[in-house]
């Protein structure tokens, strides 16, 4: 088993829900880089996630283009790219104890996309339900560590879908940031939301669209409350730049909304310096770690949207950033998982491992001190002084 460090206050929950926030907590700024994990990324900058505006501009042919490139069915991958790019990018249950012997003593704290990642992606976003399985080991995981769940989702909408209300929720690409909520009678605690000035011109463009669209077969808008999502999924591929151009032609007149592409999604939202890698930031902060050099994050998700995220742990040095996915791709992440089944069991070993340095912790703890533990018939622990009972 691997030795480790233990991190002093984790040993019992691992998260922190006294968290005062403050504005100033806004600006990271995290001064020893720790360990660059194996497998790190090199991606040229201008490969990195595009974003692919509009307004004004002619590139709805451009990033029609970008989506069937990213869509895994529109694929052409030799096997050799396939291997060079998992070289790059190993699994990251093939390089389980690389990991956590990379986080050995800091406080590992988990951040989860939840479409592609927690849940498979399925036709109807309405139906992208995650498994009892999963639920349950994320709620074991949140009990051995701080864990977010970071969306494009309207946060209430993505909090349906997980139902644990011990986790930090990020929805709206990050733009709207809730922590756990302790007692039920009591209202979650809103950390931050930068785009509020924004909620009107959403409302109205989310209506705009909506009419715009319903001539396309198959189109779907979904409001997030502070961003947009044209969903492609159903529509016919031939359909697609129709449906980008009926976007285009709403997004015109809004200069203050920018979009971006993902996976037969294309995103609109507030042009504010704001992302899942400033809202991973925030939340590190919020837990205690600005400046703090003994923290190790672990993001894992799937979309274009998570490279924000990804960047932000390759330039600090912090932690490492998972992505899911079965093809190659650009990415500022050091690892791979190939689906959220993958990421389910890449969970559970993590929580598995917790719990084993635990146990190994307190047994050495006891040792030192001279006492034993035992069990009576009921399960409740005994404890003798000077002496190690008989089994
Ligand atoms: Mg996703």
């Amino acid at each position: 088993m691997t030795k480790q460090k233990l991190v002093a206050g984790d040993a019992k929950s691992g998260v922190d829900t006294s968290v005062v926030v403050e504005n100033g907590l806004f600006t990271a700024e995290v001064k020893k880089p720790p360990v660059v994990p194996v497998g790190y990324a090199t991606v040229s900058k201008k490969k990195l996630l595009q974003n692919l505006e509009i307004n004004g501009g002619t590139r709805v042919n451009a990033w029609v283009e970008s989506m069937r490139a990213s869509s895994p069915t529109s694929n052409r991958i030799s096997n050799q790219d396939q291997t060079t790019w998992m070289d790059r990018h190993r699994s990251a249950l093939q390089v389980f104890d690389e990991i956590t012997d990379a986080s050995n003593g800091k406080q590992i704290v988990m951040f989860l996309d939840y479409d592609g990642t927690l849940s498979p992606i399925v036709d109807d976003p309405d139906r992208a339900f995650m498994s009892d399985a999963m639920r349950a080991t994320v709620r074991k995981l949140a009990r051995r560590f701080p864990t977010a769940i970071v969306s494009g989702r309207c946060r209430d909408k993505v909090y349906k879908f997980v139902k644990l209300a011990e986790l930090y929720y990020a929805g709206s690409h990050g733009m709207d940031i809730r922590g756990p909520i302790k007692h039920k009678k009591s209202p979650p605690s809103v950390l931050c939301q930068p785009a509020s000035e924004y909620l009107p011109m959403i409302d109205e463009v989310y209506g705009l669209l909506m009419e715009k669209t319903k001539s396309t077969a198959g189109a779907k808008v979904e409001n997030n409350k502070f961003c947009l999502s044209v969903h492609f999924r159903c529509v016919d591929e031939t359909k697609w730049s129709e449906l980008a151009g009926q976007v285009r032609s709403v997004l015109k007149n809004y200069p203050k909304l920018r979009f971006t592409q993902g996976r037969k999604v294309l995103e609109i939202r507030p042009a504010i310096k704001w992302d899942k890698g400033k809202a991973l930031e925030f939340l590190l902060e919020s837990l205690g770690y600005a400046n703090c050099t003994d923290v190790f994050p672990i993001y894992i998700g799937d979309d274009r949207t998570d490279e924000d995220a990804f960047k932000v742990l390759r330039e600090t040095g912090q932690g490492f950033g998972i992505l899911v996915s079965k093809d190659p791709r650009d990415t500022n992440a050091s690892y791979s998982l190939q689906e959220p089944s993958e990421v389910m069991v890449f969970l559970q070993r993590l929580v598995e491992w917790k719990e084993r340095a635990l146990i190994d912790y307190e047994r050495e703890i006891l040792k030192k001190q001279k006492v034993w533990k035992d069990q009576n018939y009921n399960g409740n622990c005994l404890f003798w002084n000077g002496f190690q009972p008989s089994s």
